[in-house]
């Protein structure tokens, strides 16, 4: 009897080595070269390999027969290779130098239900993880994104948004530590555009913003422009803030945390650059004396930069700094 009990734990013990031993399992990643198309396990080992069998499709084309795999031949001698997954979409992208070595690569791992319809796709860029998204379907049955996950830099952002698309909660995580959240909390008119967002950094009130749909005169029109804006500091404090059409401030009042008016400034605009709707000059005033001015100047890519800015100190003191198109102060 003794004896059977250690047999049967000596059996036990020889499993649970098997169990943690590595099974290889497909990870929903697919590869391919030149000859072959296989799906990799965790550890990189090959699996479900198939041989292709390519058929020219005319000039630089050809076609797999067997896995349905796409060859492109570039006049430059590189390869671009298109994988499909079991829903021939595309899973799997990548370039191969003429001596083979794959250049770049984007690869998805997408998940299908029961209909065939797309669920979730994982991204892969040269084989690091940068994005996850969640699909259901639209009104119309077709997949449409409503959650993702964008990984970069280390960092991991969770971006939500209402059932309207509206941005309605972000979250920046290290790890699993949450360095940064950012919650709207948001008051909609009947076409579900914001009238009204609270937003909260950290679960703490620091904006509010009233919007509005804006008309311009091409007959074209803006959704959530902020007209109003409330910014909440610290210490009670709160500047209350009107826009123009254009979503520029055109005047600020700032309160202390006893709701005393503390000062007022106003801003004006020159819109002398040739676009009507980039200011190429702005001027704030507050409580009535000249506060400050920038100038702004299109960079030789076509954007618009703050290249100089005169401070007006309350003591008659003035102080020009300038920048180049990079933002750098200059000396
Ligand atoms: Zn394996
Ligand atoms: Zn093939």
């Amino acid at each position: 009897m003794k004896k059977l009990l250690v047999l049967a734990l000596a059996l036990i013990l020889m499993m649970a080595v098997a169990a943690a031993e590595h099974v290889c399992a497909p990870s929903g990643q697919v590869r391919l070269d030149m000859t072959e198309r296989w799906e990799l396990c965790s550890c990189g080992e090959k699996l479900n390999v198939t041989t292709h069998d390519w058929q020219k499709v005319g000039g630089d084309m050809a076609y797999c027969k067997v896995c349905y795999s796409e060859m492109f031949t570039q006049s430059d001698g590189r390869v671009r290779l298109v994988a499909m997954d079991e829903q021939s979409e595309p899973c799997y992208r990548c370039f191969l130098l003429p001596d083979g070595t794959v250049e770049m690569s984007e690869a998805y791992v997408n998940t299908y239900d029961a209909d065939g319809n797309l669920s979730t796709r994982a991204v892969y860029e040269n084989g690091v993880l940068t994005a996850e998204y969640g699909y259901t379907l639209d009104e119309y049955g077709y997949p449409e994104q409503n959650r993702s996950v964008i990984y970069q830099n280390g960092m991991k952002t969770v971006p939500e948004e209402d059932d309207y698309g509206n941005q309605a909660y972000y979250a920046v995580y290290e790890g699993d530590t949450l360095l940064f959240s950012e919650r709207y909390e948001n008051t909609y008119d009947e076409k579900g555009n914001v009238v009204y967002a609270k937003i909260y950094s950290n679960e703490v009130l620091t904006r509010e913003e009233k919007r509005a749909t804006v008309y311009v005169e091409n007959g074209g029109y803006y959704t959530n422009m902020v007209l109003e804006e409330i910014w909440w500091w610290a210490d009670g404090g709160y500047d209350v803030s009107k826009n123009n059409e254009k979503g520029e401030k055109v005047e600020t009042k700032c309160y202390n945390a006893n709701g005393e008016l503390l000062c007022t400034l106003t801003y004006m605009y020159e819109y002398n650059g040739g676009s009507a709707d980039v200011a190429s000059k702005e001027t704030a005033l507050k409580d009535g004396k000249l506060y400050y001015e920038k100038e702004f100047v299109q960079s030789s890519m076509g954007w618009w930069y703050e290249a100089k800015t005169t401070l007006y100190g309350d003591d008659g003191s003035v102080t020009v700094r300038q920048y180049d198109e990079n933002g750098n102060l200059m000396e």
